[in-house]
């Protein structure tokens, strides 16, 4: 009689990981490095889309084989010049069970939140500013002057916010707490080259204000383009699709809708701070709508 016993293990066993082991994702462009940082990943639904019946989104969900709509979310790191700038925060403070990891990514890259100079803000929801303050309401960059499109500043935080709907002042309470400990060091942008080798773009629509950034650096460009889609997988294909925080859905799908068909057009790289890691790719057209063609992630930068 033969046994069958298991063998033991002769070494320890290797814990499972729990998280990924890389947050940060560079890419040339030019001269500058972009990296892109994974925030977080938050829990999503298709009842918040709005102008697509309810089978057309489960369908474009079920063939996305997407376990769950989930919304991912990116800040960007643009080194150029000698300056650091970050583009959006991540969610922060205002970050649920599913966490914000924006910090952890800056530090996987050996970047310290004092080496930030400038901070660019695409428009002020809390997913996007949460990641300006900690938990007592400190700037976490002491050295960094904010640059947000006026339009925004003055929707979320001028005296006008006040009057906004109730179903509005979540937000409005996000931006004003967020932006409070910068105050002596906001700058507000009314369009045009920001930066050097920066352009803002307005795309207004999803909040008033709401704008991209063009890097430029030699002949190669990319676009970050906010938040143009929440979802991909189904605003891509039926780009009509908004989402309920869209403060104008109808300017926001105008928008998107012209911008789609122009970055289409002109081959145009594009990042976005909820398409999924590393969040930058080219977009083709496919039937009636679009098709995301992310870039392959590289070992040299
Ligand atoms: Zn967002």
């Amino acid at each position: 009689m033969t046994s069958t016993t298991r063998q033991q293990p002769a070494t320890t066993p290797v814990p499972k990981p729990q998280h990924q082991a890389a947050l940060a994702h560079h890419l040339a462009v030019g001269d500058a490095v972009v990296t892109t940082l994974l925030d977080t990943s938050m829990q999503g639904s298709l009842a918040i889309l709005t102008n697509i019946d309810e089978a057309k989104a489960q369908q474009l969900h079920a063939a996305s084989r997407r376990a769950e709509p989930r919304i991912t979310l990116n800040a960007f790191l643009v080194n150029l010049d000698d300056r650091l700038i970050l583009i959006d925060t991540g969610i922060g403070i205002y970050a649920g069970e599913s966490g914000s990891y924006m910090r952890q990514a800056l530090d996987s890259i050996g970047v310290a939140p004092e080496a930030i100079d400038t901070v660019l803000l695409t428009h002020l929801h809390a997913d996007h500013v949460g990641g300006l303050i900690d938990a007592d309401d400190n700037a976490l960059f002491p050295n960094a002057t904010v640059m947000a499109p006026a339009r925004e500043l003055e929707f979320w935080t001028g005296d006008d916010a006040d009057s906004l709907p109730e179903s509005r002042q979540k937000h409005v309470q996000a931006a004003r707490r967020a932006l409070a400990s910068y105050a002596d060091r906001i700058k507000e942008l009314n369009g045009g080259e920001v930066l050097p080798g920066i352009e803002m773009v307005a795309l207004p629509g999803h909040t008033p204000g709401h704008c991209g950034y063009m890097i430029t650096s030699g002949n190669e460009q990319l676009l970050i383009w906010g938040d143009i889609v929440h979802l991909p997988a189904i605003q891509l294909p039926c780009p009509q699709t908004g989402i309920m925080f869209d403060v104008d859905a109808e300017q926001a799908q105008k928008t998107r809708l012209e911008l789609l068909a122009q970055v289409a057009r002109d081959g145009t790289r594009v990042a976005g701070m909820h398409l999924e890691f590393p969040a930058i790719g080219h977009i083709a057209n496919d039937g009636e709508g679009y098709l995301f063609l992310p870039i392959s992630w590289q070992p040299r930068v």
